[in-house]
């Protein structure tokens, strides 16, 4: 038996991993994709993310880095005619694939087993374990653990089986990254608000590597909202304002993600229920900007440290340790809406 089965190897996942296995529990993290697997992301390690990185494994090689290796802030445009908000924060700006393969190997190196290639598809709580159904590339089989950890990402499935009522608002982001030139100095991430390119924010942002030089533009609408006419709006706003020129369109993605406020416009954060526990993004944690991984590294920490103390029930312990984190992520995202007014009315729902 298994004293923790982790669902995903996320940055959640892998940083829970390796904090318990270096506690000499018996880990296992199953992540259905093939290691090291894509993740739609811009790949920005705030300096939060780093400050905890460094504490718990160290700093992020440079080999993990795409130019420009630190991205100095983020410029918001509010509207199209307004002047841009600069906010001066330091990343690191990383492959997202590689990012997360290192911190798995963190964890297998602290004894953590992994394997790839494998879902969860079930389980089900037992007097004094949980069994958990798992499905590899060619058989299935069930494994029973102490505790289960979904860190399974926004469209968690545990996530889903414990709370199956749950009302969900997702948005769909999508990313395009393109050959050519533009007039935006490369070491800041860019945030555009103007509602004709967006029901929730519209992104550019720079990423070169041994491949070339991406510039990579997105935006993103409710899910059931067509994409093409808030792109094709910012895209040709991109070629007036900054003499954008897309030579060539290299790879475009999708992904559903799921909205920070539930469908009453509250902010919504799931914790799990007795022995199973949801960290990251499962956990519906999300900082502004759709910033995921300081949130996901800091309930793993908060988790880990749930499981090995002793006296309080893990979950109870847990949701105790995870409020400054919610406090905070509401504060942030409270004074965004305050600063740009229009955006709280552009990603509360529309009736
Ligand atoms: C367009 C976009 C850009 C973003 N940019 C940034 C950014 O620049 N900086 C930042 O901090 N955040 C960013 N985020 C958010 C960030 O990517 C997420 O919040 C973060 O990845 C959450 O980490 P996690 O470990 O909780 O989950 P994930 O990284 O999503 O990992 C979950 C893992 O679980 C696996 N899994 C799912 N279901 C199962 C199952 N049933 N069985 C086995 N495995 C399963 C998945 O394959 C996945 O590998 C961005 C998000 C989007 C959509």
């Amino acid at each position: 038996m298994y004293d923790v089965i982790i669902v995903g190897a996320g940055p959640a996942g892998s940083l829970l991993a390796k904090k318990l296995a270096d506690a000499d529990l018996k880990v296992l993290v199953v992540e259905q994709k093939k290691l090291p697997r894509h993740k739609m992301c811009s790949g920005l390690i705030s300096s939060f993310s780093q400050r905890i990185l460094k504490k718990e494994i160290g700093d992020i090689p440079p080999v993990i880095c795409c130019h420009p290796k630190i991205i100095k802030g983020i410029q918001v445009y509010p509207t199209r005619t307004q002047p841009p908000q600069k906010f001066r924060e330091k990343s690191h700006n990383v492959w997202r694939n590689i990012f997360d393969f290192w911190l798995t190997i963190k964890a297998s190196e602290a004894g953590a087993e992994i394997w790839d290639y494998t879902e969860v598809i079930s389980f089900s709580e037992k007097k004094d374990h949980i069994e958990v159904g798992l499905k590899g590339a060619s058989s299935t089989q069930k494994q029973e653990t102490r505790f289960l950890i979904g860190a399974d990402g926004g469209l968690s499935f545990v996530r889903k089986k414990l709370y199956p009522n749950l009302q969900m608002r997702w948005f769909q982001p999508y990313q395009t990254y393109w050959k050519g030139t533009i007039d935006l100095d490369p070491e800041y991430f860019y945030s555009f608000l103007d509602p004709e390119f967006t029901e929730f924010f519209a992104w550019f942002n720079v990423k070169t590597g041994h491949k070339g030089k991406y510039l990579v533009v997105g935006t993103a609408a409710e899910q059931g909202k067509t994409i093409p006419q808030y792109f094709n709006a910012f895209q040709e706003y991109l070629e007036e304002a900054f003499g954008f020129k897309g030579e060539k369109l290299l790879y475009r993605e999708a992904c559903i993600a799921p909205v920070f406020f539930d469908t009453t416009s509250q902010f919504k954060y799931l914790f799990g229920k007795g022995n199973i526990l949801l960290i990251g993004e499962a956990a519906l944690l999300y900082n502004i900007f759709a910033e995921g991984i300081s949130p996901a590294l800091t309930s793993a920490v908060q988790a880990a440290d749930a499981i090995l103390q002793e006296e309080t029930p893990v979950l109870e312990k847990y949701k105790e340790n995870i409020q400054p984190l919610c406090r905070n992520l509401k504060v942030a995202w409270n004074s965004i809406f305050e600063i740009f007014p229009h955006f709280l009315s552009q990603v509360k729902e529309k009736g």
